[in-house]
């Protein structure tokens, strides 16, 4: 039975503000069985399968796209944070492309989803598709509507630089906080919290200075405190992966946060990714350790 574009309207919404909960819930990302399985009003509506587009027969425009990246740290996004999105084979008008076109057209939001690794799902819920290349074969996708009316407007050169980093927080740092709360199965690194919506992941140098990078091994899976306590050098990680306390924090006697949140992690190893590729990166460990060794 055909949705009215309103009811259209109205389930899109639901289901974006489901997808945005999980995601809360679960860490930033979601994995296929999830999203295979997805229900809402009582009604399964898959939002990944087979194909990269997703087109459910309720809705006239896509519901959703996924773009898998190819390397370990790379991503689609191009410095302004668009994603240039490969038309299905065959006719870019035809088939799944149609509805794509139809999303595009009548300017109806999305959910993008980047799949850095296996199996790890980041949704960007409301994303927008800009405009067709048919001779490229892709579309330019935005991923939420102020990347959408920057590019639309075009910038200056302040604009521009502002813009940057702008897009390094809304379109990066929601890829880097899944790959690195994966990589350490949700948990914090040093008290183990396992709570995805009280973890952050950690830039060990910061994301915008020489040498930060979102790829993993710069970055720890910390819940919000250690995280606080890491940024304010109240905290520090040497590159043997040995924690460390500020000194004068362990003189101070206070209630039980203080004493086993921070005070009990004195000389503890936190917890590193299995994986080796996946461990924090001794170098920038030891570059940032001096910064609390001087604090
Ligand atoms: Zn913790």
């Amino acid at each position: 039975m055909a949705l009215t574009q309103m009811e259209q309207d109205l389930l899109r919404e639901k289901i974006f503000a489901k997808v945005r909960e999980l995601a809360t819930e679960f860490g930033g990302a979601l994995t296929y069985n999830q999203l295979m399985n997805f229900e809402i009003d009582g009604q399964r509506i898959a939002l990944v399968g087979q194909r990269g587009i997703i087109n459910p027969q309720l809705f006239d425009a896509t519901l959703t796209v996924t773009s898998a990246a190819e390397g370990p740290y790379d991503d689609h996004f191009d410095e302004n944070g668009i994603l240039r999105y490969k038309f299905e084979a065959g006719d870019p008008r035809a088939g799944s492309n149609r509805k794509m076109l139809v999303a595009m057209e009548t300017r109806t939001p999305i959910i993008l989803f980047e799949r850095p690794i296996s199996n790890l799902y980041v949704p960007y819920v409301g994303a927008f598709l800009l405009k067709a290349d048919f001779e490229a074969g892709h579309v330019e996708i935005a991923v939420d509507s102020t990347i959408k009316a920057q590019v639309e407007a075009g910038m200056s050169e302040v604009e521009r630089r502002y813009a940057t980093v702008e897009v390094r927080r809304r379109v990066h740092q929601p890829l880097f906080r899944a790959r690195v709360l994966s990589a350490y199965d949700r948990r914090c690194a040093i008290c183990r919290l396992n709570h995805a919506d009280l973890l952050d992941a950690a830039h060990i140098i910061p994301d915008a200075d020489e040498g930060g990078s979102a790829s993993v091994p710069n970055g720890l899976s910390l819940c919000k405190i250690h995280h606080a306590a890491y940024d304010r050098n109240l905290l520090g990680i040497d590159p043997d992966y040995k924690v460390h306390i500020d000194a004068a924090l362990l003189e101070e006697i206070d209630g039980p946060m203080l004493q086993h949140g921070l005070k009990d992690m004195h000389l503890t190893e936190i917890t590193t990714p299995t994986t080796k590729a996946n461990k924090p990166d001794r170098d920038k460990l030891a570059q940032r350790f001096e910064l609390f060794m001087a604090s």
